[in-house]
């Protein structure tokens, strides 16, 4: 079986920077990713990525795609679901096919955070992005931070009503969207409340508050993101305690010949963006090229 110099495990602005420039350093690399873009897909704009001033996620991320086309890097769209260290080689196990290399970045992000409540109307109703078509419906959306206020003014353009509902009484996300969520009409903040229940048969009628019920058509959950650790534990990868995994300043972990970039690490000051994910990915193949040479 082949062995890469390199597997990269995300397909994120991480993976994919990290897939560019491992193409720059010559490196036999593959990138194994369920989902171009990642989280990227689900922003309704990004105004603070240089030179591109204003640009749904989607947009974006067929930007990354183009440039990885364009540089002929290997993408499997496939879900890892482990990985294992034998000696000096890494093997890399999907629902598909197994690979082999010498070095692994991973880039795989975070997952959306559930709600403790039942799951049975999970796509009945219920929704992690808001991605679908809302029009004329009535949304709730919880959350405060930046990806909930984004998808509430995202919605607000075509569905009749959006509930934004948060437990704090401060929206935690940042100024620029705090003030525009606050000028649209259609939108009712709802602080200091939680969902508590759901309530309908085969799909979602109402949600439960702490003081009311509220007919919706559909609840978005954005309330906020976990790291994916179920491929780390394995590997015995360090970790902080909420699961963030532990790089140095070659984003290198405690395993020889792995590195890790974006999202799912605790570095740059964990500010977790485009620039910081693509930075770490640039760092970590450096790491790479550097391990792979001695
Ligand atoms: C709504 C929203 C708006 C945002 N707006 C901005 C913005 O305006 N500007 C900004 O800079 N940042 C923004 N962000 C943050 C930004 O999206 C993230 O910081 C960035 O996407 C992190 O990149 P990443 O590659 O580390 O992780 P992710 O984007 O999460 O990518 C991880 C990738 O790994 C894949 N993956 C996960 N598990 C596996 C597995 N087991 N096997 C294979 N593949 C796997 C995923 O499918 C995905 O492709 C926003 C985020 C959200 C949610």
């Amino acid at each position: 079986m082949k062995i890469y110099d390199l597997i990269i495990i995300g397909s994120g602005p991480a993976g994919i920077t990290a897939g560019i420039y491992a193409k720059n350093f010559g490196l036999d690399a593959l990138i194994v990713g369920k989902e171009p873009g990642g989280l990227i897909n689900t922003a309704f704009k990004v105004e603070n990525y240089p030179g591109i001033f204003n640009i749904s996620g989607k947009d974006l991320t067929k930007k990354f795609e183009e440039h990885r086309k364009y540089l002929k890097i290997d993408l499997k769209k496939q879900r890892v679901e482990n990985i294992k260290k034998l000696k000096d080689i890494f093997k890399v196990f999907t629902e598909k096919q197994e690979y082999l290399c010498k070095s692994l970045i991973l880039a795989f992000g975070t997952e959306t955070r559930k709600l403790n409540i039942n799951d049975k109307f999970d796509g009945k109703g219920v929704e992690y992005n808001a991605s679908g078509n809302f029009k004329n419906k009535i949304v709730g959306v919880v959350g405060g931070a930046n990806s909930a206020v984004m998808s509430a003014i995202s919605l607000s353009k075509e569905a009749k009503k959006v509930y934004l509902i948060y437990r704090k009484d401060k929206l935690r996300a940042d100024d620029i969207w705090v003030q525009r969520v606050k000028k649209i009409k259609n939108i009712e903040i709802l602080y200091k409340n939680n969902v508590i229940d759901l309530i309908g048969e085969k799909k979602l009628k109402k949600i439960v508050l702490q003081d009311k019920e509220l007919k919706v058509d559909n609840l978005i959950i954005e309330a906020g993101y976990t790291p994916n650790t179920y491929l780390i534990n394995e590997l015995g990868i360090k970790t902080d305690e909420k699961g963030y995994i532990n790089v140095n300043e070659k984003q290198a972990t405690n395993i020889s010949g792995v590195f890790a970039a974006g999202d799912i690490t605790d570095a740059s000051n964990e500010f977790r963006q485009i620039t910081t994910a693509t930075a770490e990915a640039s760092v970590a193949v450096l790491g790479v090229f550097n391990f792979l040479k001695t």
